[in-house]
């Protein structure tokens, strides 16, 4: 404790001297930091009627915090100071009963905590505080000093405090729109609530521990307390949840117990890690492996790994147990990645819209907030949240933007558009248990597309008649080696068994392209048109006869798996295949197993197998077109590379006339035939498909019920001539631009407007 009466003098001198409130404030933050060495100074006044303390300045807290946190005395430590007009001084202020974390301070890593009252001729004018990260109880030394410092500042900023002028009027900022990714439609209108992400992982810095025995309990405390937490979580939850959606929280859970992340994790504390910075460079390695896909749908997963990460980090930093007020108002929760966790902290009817400054349509948050009416919007990259805390803000998932501060005038539009979104979603519900058939009678076959066994159930929920696409890489690339075939069997079982007897097309490994497995390194000048989908299977014969296996085995006693096989270019590659699932029937049979031989599909990404399709007809049962590849191979536009961007769309007229050729061919050979890729979500593309004949398509969950009412909206001849004309077309704006009116009709007049 270097300081002196010499700086005591000097600190009350230079503040005398400053003029401005504001200046005033920091400058005795700053300066008693300084003289006390603590990571933090900070100062709570009253308001002028003494009932509430505000912070006036900080030291080492966030700055946007001033002015905003506002604790009721008795409140928290600083609280209890105010109330009992007594000194503090605690080694480990989180572990205190009294103590209520305060997001917006971001005070998560500060233990030792000390606060002084400021009072002046008997009254409570404030409370001075100074925290650091050490555990240790401050000297006596060191807490007679702030007492004295206190005793002297409360006569200068007594004045200040009575006046009320240094209290900061909220600011009133600029209406303003930002423009983001389309995650859930909807509009709601609410206060801004910022969901701080406390320290993010990407903060934590290389450290090193000194008792690695230590270090593992707590991490392992970690994890218990946190599973325990999501349990109690998704009970909360699923009574609001349709059926089953909890499951989302099983993926976490799942992610949690994960050997890759505990053993992971282990491993670098007993090379001497933190158990914060093994943490961070574990979720890293994990999350890196999803985040490199150029597949959204994969993208979207790493999202589900750093969520995951970011809770054990905080629970590490022992911050997670607070309780939230939430005011009375509807809130939108905004942050960088609002996960299902922090849905859970709040009463469901409040939440009334979830902005996230990165993200993916595909994340598990868009999901949920699908499932549960929420409106979203992702990847709002240029708002700053903590900007615009307590704004009023407008959440227009229809359109993919958000709208701050909102004219009246406008809000009132917006209110207009909620009713009839209302009546809309009514119509929707209707229509949950009937076909997908056009007025007069063309029947659509609407799958889903899904990949993590938790988004199984959204597509049951919303009337899906199986599974198009099951995704099986994603299961891989959570592992840190390939998954047993005991591993895969458990896995692939319940999907199956959650959609039987509905069908359900497994697609057997995608690995290759941007699709990497952590496990197994492909180093390709051209991976695109390289080692991918099946030419990677067969070249690694025990993995394909493993997953073979596995899915063969799970069949039994659900009777619904059909195998699909991934970027078939030539014939010999679907004649082989067939030969190991039938070599794999006759093994498992003779190994006591009641397994028989699916139906096997092969997918048109590549144009080779499109023109070869007679030739490949006698080795495949159906066929399903994966219009993602399939546009980017047959226009040679790189599905990822965003300079080409505009060039990639599947009414592109080649494409049109390729899939035209695809329906009549597989007309001809008999071959039932379904069109997956995020095509069957467009629905535009969707009545060009159903003029071209196609009755079946496979889509994300979400989109189910508008693609079902608008199939039911139209009549299949309507739409004949129009496709005549778009054969006649050159560009695919034309195509667009003579089915549009059809999709606006039908849609607009469900909602009666
Ligand atoms: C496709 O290519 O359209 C498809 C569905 O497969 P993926 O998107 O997984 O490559
Ligand atoms: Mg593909």
């Amino acid at each position: 404790m270097p300081s002196s009466l010499t700086d005591l003098t000097a600190l009350v001198d230079s503040i005398a001297r400053t003029q401005d409130p504001e200046a005033m404030m920091q400058t005795i933050v700053e300066r008693l930091s300084e003289l006390m060495d603590a990571d933090v100074c900070s100062l709570y006044l009253c308001n002028p009627q003494q009932d509430t303390l505000i912070l006036a300045a900080t030291q080492g807290l966030s700055s946007n915090a001033v002015g905003q946190v506002r604790l009721n005395l008795n409140e928290g430590l600083v609280g209890h100071i105010a109330a009992s007009l007594s000194t503090l001084n605690i080694a480990d202020a989180p572990s205190d009963d009294r103590f209520v974390y305060i997001p917006e301070t971001h005070e998560q890593s500060y233990r030792s905590f000390m606060g002084v009252p400021l009072i002046y001729l008997r009254k409570l004018i404030g409370v001075l505080v100074v925290q650091d990260r050490d555990q240790n109880r401050y000297s006596d030394e060191e807490e007679a000093f702030l007492i004295t410092v206190a005793s002297q500042l409360a006569g200068t900023l007594h004045l200040l405090q009575s006046s009320g002028s240094w209290m900061q009027q909220p600011e009133t900022l600029p209406y303003k729109r930002f423009k983001g990714i389309k995650s859930a439609g909807g509009i709601g209108i609410g206060r801004l609530w910022v969901i701080d992400p406390h320290m993010t992982l990407d903060q934590v810095t290389p450290g090193i521990n000194s008792d690695p025995v230590e270090e593992k309990a707590e991490f392992h405390e970690a994890i218990e307390w946190l599973a325990q937490d999501l349990e109690k979580r998704s009970g909360k939850m699923g009574h609001h949840l349709p059926g089953d959606l909890n499951a989302l929280f099983g993926v976490y859970q799942m992610m949690l117990k994960s050997p890759e992340l505990v053993n992971g994790v282990e491993a670098r504390i007993d090379q001497g890690d933190s158990a914060a910075w093994a943490l961070r460079q574990v979720i890293e390695q994990m999350a890196g492996v999803f985040a490199e896909s150029d597949d959204p749908y994969l993208k979207a997963r790493s999202e589900d790994i750093t969520n995951i990460g970011q809770r054990l980090l905080n629970e590490l930093l022992q911050h997670e147990r607070q309780v939230i007020e939430t005011p009375d108002e509807p809130l939108v929760l905004t942050g960088e990645l609002v996960n299902i966790t922090h849905l859970a902290e709040f009463p469901l009817q409040r939440i009334h819209g979830i902005v996230c400054t990165s993200g993916s349509a595909l994340s598990h948050t868009s999901i949920l907030a699908n499932a549960l009416g929420i409106p979203a919007v992702m990847g709002v990259e240029a708002l700053d949240p903590d900007r615009y805390r307590g704004q009023r803000i407008i959440v227009d998932g229809n359109r993919g933007e958000c709208i701050i501060n909102p004219p009246e005038v406008l809000c009132r539009e917006y209110r207009r558009m909620i009713a009839d979104e209302k009546r809309f979603i009514k119509g929707l519900e209707r229509l949950r248990n009937e076909p997908a058939e056009s007025l007069d009678g063309f029947r659509v076959k609407l799958l889903t597309n899904t990949g993590l066994l938790a988004d199984a159930s959204p597509g049951l929920e919303r009337g899906a008649e199986g599974v198009g696409l099951y995704r099986s890489e994603i299961p891989f690339m959570i592992h840190q080696s390939f998954p047993t075939e005991e591993e895969q069997l458990r896995i692939y079982q319940k999907v199956l068994n959650a959609y039987a007897p509905l069908p359900v097309s497994m697609r057997t490994l995608d690995i290759g392209g941007d699709k990497q497995l952590p496990y197994f390194e492909m180093n390709e000048e051209n991976p695109y048109l390289g080692w991918r989908g099946i030419r990677f299977t067969l070249d690694n014969t025990q993995l394909l006869v493993t997953q073979i296996r596995a899915m063969l085995r799970a069949n039994i006693g659900n009777n619904n798996l059909q195998l699909l096989v991934p970027m078939v270019s030539r014939v010999d590659e679907m004649s082989t295949f067939r030969g190991h699932v039938e070599k794999a029937v006759n093994d498992l049979i003779k190994e006591g197993h009641a397994v028989h031989m699916p139906q096997i599909g092969m997918m048109i990404e590549v144009p080779s197998a499109m023109l070869l399709m007679p030739k490949l007809a006698p080795w495949v049962d159906y066929v399903s077109i994966g219009s993602n590849d399939l546009t980017q191979y047959l226009l040679a536009v790189d599905r990822n590379n965003p300079r080409v961007s505009a060039l990639f769309d599947h009414l592109h007229p080649a494409i049109v006339s390729a899939l035209i050729y695809i329906q009549t061919q597989c007309q001809a050979l008999n071959l039932p035939v379904s069109v997956c890729g995020e095509m069957a979500s467009d629905p535009v593309a969707v009545l060009v498909l159903m003029a071209m004949g196609y009755q079946s398509i496979s889509l994300s969950a979400y989109n189910i019920p508008r693609i079902k009412l608008l199939i039911r909206s139209v009549e299949r001849t309507e739409l004949l001539p129009l496709l005549e004309e778009a054969e006649k077309c050159s560009h695919e704006d034309e195509i667009r631009a003579l089915f549009k009116p059809i999709v606006d009709k039908a849609l607009s007049q469900q909602t009666g407007s």
